[in-house]
């Protein structure tokens, strides 16, 4: 198969209008999508990211009128959350509509709903026909694409269109809160705070045991996620230690004596942002380790911990 580059929202969108399959920019990574109507085009998603077909795909939405076609019964909580952070970088687990296919949501009865504020993604998805089912465009398991370069790298010759944009602006995958209850329940930290979130609705709990519930209430968190080929060591601030010569190191404090490649951030939004292009780009180097300090988890501080513990295989 032939990928198409393009900087075109309207030829991207025509490729997804024909049953294509197309990645494209947001602010948290970027997207692999396909039209939810296209059965075909949702089948090559997973087949291209060697993705297993119990891990559901986020549905991406252009405006609020777009939410009654794929979820149903929303209730207040969801509702708060939807008028404060829609657009953003925020999903939301809600009962799917039963026109969304099964293949969508992994054999669920909710549905992932989120409402990206990127330009380019919001011009593309205004074009889209229908609303557009899309995980990260990466190959499975390896850290998500936050350029249009490593979607490129991953799935060149796999996917019909890749529009291009900027580097992702936040570099970490949306927040998913589950709405599907009676108390929302954060799954995965991202961009926007549990501290955020429950300014917004008080109740909202950070469930620990995921991955315990039966059936697992997000599917996709049971599978390795973000993991460099190098290994990911975990350094608690102002680590000292010598380590050996083909390793590097990202953090906000001064890194352990030797490395040979550091990338020095200045605040956890730097950090979240370069996090996955830093992965890579060691990967590309052929460094053998990569030192990562573990921020606080307040604020974003969350979010980061979470992917580096799970690329560290400690989660
Ligand atoms: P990705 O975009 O690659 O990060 O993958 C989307 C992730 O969203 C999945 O791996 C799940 O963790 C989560 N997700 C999507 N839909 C649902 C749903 N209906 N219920 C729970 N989690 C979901
Ligand atoms: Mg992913």
């Amino acid at each position: 198969m032939q990928t198409l580059l393009t900087d075109s929202a309207e030829e991207a969108a025509s490729f997804l209008n024909s049953g294509g399959v197309v990645a494209f920019p947001t602010e948290t990574v970027y997207g692999l999508g396909a039209g939810i109507c296209y059965p075909e085009a949702i089948t090559q998603i997973f087949r291209a990211k060697g993705r297993p077909g119990d891990n559901p795909l986020i549905v991406h939405i252009y405006s609020l009128e777009q939410l009654a076609e794929v979820a149903s019964d929303i209730n207040p909580d969801a509702g708060k959350l939807i008028d404060c952070f829609f657009p953003g970088p925020l999903t939301l687990v809600l009962k799917k509509n039963p026109a969304v296919p099964d293949t969508v949501t992994g054999g669920l009865d909710t549905v992932g709903v989120r409402c990206p504020s990127n330009p380019v993604a919001r011009e593309f998805l205004r074009l889209s026909a229908s609303p557009v089912a899309a995980p990260s465009a990466n190959l499975s398991g390896l850290p998500s694409a936050t350029s249009w370069e490593a979607v490129y790298h991953d799935l060149n010759g796999k996917i019909d269109c890749l529009l291009r944009g900027t580097p992702s602006a936040i570099g970490l995958e949306s927040t998913i809160v589950d709405c599907s209850g009676s108390i929302p329940v954060l799954l995965r930290a991202g961009a926007i705070t549990l501290e955020q979130l429950q300014s917004v609705v008080p109740e909202l709990s950070a469930n620990r045991n995921l991955n315990t519930l039966s059936p697992p209430k997000c599917p996709g968190l049971k599978y390795p996620h973000y993991a460099p080929k190098a290994a990911v060591v975990l350094l608690e601030a102002h680590t000292t230690q010598a380590v050996g010569c083909s390793s590097a190191y990202i953090g906000l404090s001064s890194p352990p004596e030797g490395v040979s490649l550091v990338r020095l951030c200045r605040d956890t939004e730097e950090y979240g942002r370069e996090l996955f292009s830093f992965f890579r780009h060691c990967d590309a180097q052929g460094i053998d380790t990569i030192y990562c300090e573990l921020p606080s988890s307040k604020g974003l501080g969350r979010a980061i911990r979470d992917r580096l513990m799970r690329a560290a295989g400690k989660k």
